[in-house]
């Protein structure tokens, strides 16, 4: 039995003066099932055997259906800058934190419902999640994770027979969807628009709580005694802001909806929607047909990034004298640095580059200005030079199999770039061509979750077909690696006709 009624819990409204309000998931009604569970995160993170996951209690956790010995669910109350503009409370409209664990290496871990029902946060929403945007969220967090990319990550997702209505439309007419949850974790799911909130609304001594919980919990580096912390803590999601952002550049990834309360304060990924990674490369990439202004351009995310940081401090402002307002501004002068030197490194990286040489951003830029020109494939532009060798590329003879590699090539320019790449891959002292294949195949993954991936695998799972859905969850946890079914499934290969101008939605 629960202690209280959700219902009345649950009910929507303006919330003052507090950081979560209490708020029970709704069970879905019909037809729970499990699709899919991560190995990893049940094993490394929350120290169960995977067994576990087969038995009826789990899916009821999972589900929202039961909640944990003595556990209060919560929906977070946050707000945040949509498309740059305040938008006032918003908050977990949709997501239940159910209880924080702490495994075996002693690290928290917060487990968090998605889809699981109205709080007080939902204003219009049904509270719901449904299967397309769940498998989407699942496949994608936990690719991130293996690509390095610091991320939420996913346990489980279940769907139900539970109807939700969204705007999906099959010949014409409305089609209806079914409701999923995700179980997500993640060691932190505090945002920018958690202390915006606090800010805008006047609740200073609140701010500071949460202000010093976070980095007592979070930021060991800096000491909760220190007049400055705030200031510290500042200068380190600056930082840590600058870094995710160049990551994500590094592998295509547009995250499609970059409102300060999708911003992690821990500077990892969350809040997977219309997120997109870009093909041919393009820095106008927008993956989310909603946004019109083409804000969340993939090109104008390290921008973002500023701005949202802006935002970030305008609501640690209240909390500083005018001498730490100083030094905060100058910190956030010094992001662009901080993001373009990240940048930097990761593609001379990815082109195999040792040491730092006079004319290397001009290569970097040189190679994404030809791929730009002939529409060659991001992901595997920088794959397949990663698999050619020296004189393949000396002789300028593209294998067939390299086939954006041989887009590229027909560029005028392209005999000019290589010989440029092969003079400076000269210059790499030490270096022997398999040592640089090698290092450049364990940054330059073969398989990323393409749009038209994660569609082929969304399509059957309506179908109740979740065989894509489980292939590309294992081939995404060795995207350096080959793999013989991936390979079949057209995941290396040119992105299939039917697919083209996919594009996402943000309905979810
Ligand atoms: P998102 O764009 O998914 O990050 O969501 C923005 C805000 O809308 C958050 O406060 C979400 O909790 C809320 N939200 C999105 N979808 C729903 C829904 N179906 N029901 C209730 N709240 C929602
Ligand atoms: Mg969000
Ligand atoms: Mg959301």
């Amino acid at each position: 039995m629960l202690p209280v009624d959700p219902v009345k819990e649950n009910y929507v409204r303006k919330v003052k003066n507090c950081i979560f309000s209490m708020a029970f998931p709704t069970p879905f009604k019909s037809g729970v099932r499990l699709i899919a569970v991560s190995k990893e995160v049940l094993e490394d993170i929350l120290d169960l055997d995977l067994s576990v996951s087969e038995t009826e209690d789990f899916i009821q956790l999972v589900s929202g259906e039961k909640i944990l010995f003595g556990s209060i669910p919560l929906a977070h109350r946050y707000g945040g800058h949509q498309f740059g503009i305040w938008a006032d409370q918003l908050g977990d409209g949709r997501a239940h934190l159910i209880g924080i664990y702490m495994n075996r290496q002693g690290e928290k871990w917060e487990l968090q419902l998605k889809g699981s029902g109205k709080t007080p946060y939902s204003r219009d929403g049904d509270g719901r999640a449904v299967l397309r945007s769940s498998v989407r969220e699942f496949l994608c967090s936990e690719a991130m994770h293996y690509l390095g990319i610091p991320t939420s990550r996913a346990a489980s997702l279940v769907v139900s027979d539970d109807g939700v209505w969204r705007d999906q439309f099959y010949n014409g007419n409305i089609v209806q969807e079914r409701g999923a949850v995700v179980l997500r974790v993640a060691k932190s799911w505090f945002r920018f628009g958690s202390l915006e909130i606090l800010a805008h609304d006047g609740e200073l001594d609140l701010l500071r709580t949460l202000l010093d919980f976070i980095i007592q919990e979070h930021f060991p580096s800096v000491d909760v005694k220190e007049p400055n912390r705030y200031v510290d803590f500042f200068s380190i999601v600056v930082s840590e802001t600058a870094q995710l952002i160049a990551l994500w550049m590094s592998v295509g990834f547009a995250h499609g909806v970059c409102n300060t309360d999708n911003f992690s304060l821990l500077s990892i990924t969350i809040d997977y929607g219309p997120f997109g990674f870009m093909e041919a490369y393009n820095p106008d990439f927008v993956p989310n047909t909603s946004d019109d202004e083409r804000r969340y351009k993939i090109g104008n995310q390290a921008n973002i990034g500023m701005f949202n940081l802006n935002k970030l401090l305008q609501a640690l402002n209240p909390l500083l004298d005018p001498r730490q307002k100083h030094l905060a501004a100058q910190i956030l002068e010094g992001y662009p640095d901080l993001y373009y030197t990240r940048f930097r490194e990761l593609f001379k990286a990815k082109l195999g580059l040792l040491g730092e040489r006079k004319g290397d951003e001009e290569l970097i830029a040189f190679l994404l200005h030809l791929m730009e020109k002939t529409e060659a494939d991001f992901t595997m532009t920088f794959r397949q030079l990663s698999e050619i060798t020296r004189d393949q590329l000396q002789e300028l003879a593209v294998p067939q199999q390299f086939w954006a590699l041989k887009m590229i090539s027909k560029h005028e320019l392209f005999p000019a770039w290589v010989s440029q790449y092969l003079l400076r891959l000269k210059s790499n002292r030490n270096d022997s061509d398999s040592e640089r294949r090698e290092r450049m195949t364990t940054v330059n993954p073969r398989y990323v979750l393409k749009n038209w991936m994660a569609e082929s695998a969304v399509q059957k799972a309506e179908r109740n077909d979740f065989s894509e859905v489980r292939l590309l969850q294992q081939v995404l946890q060795h995207p350096f690696q080959k793999h013989s079914a991936a390979e079949k499934a057209g995941y290396s290969s040119p992105t299939p006709s039917w697919a083209k101008d996919l594009r996402v939605s943000c309905s979810s």
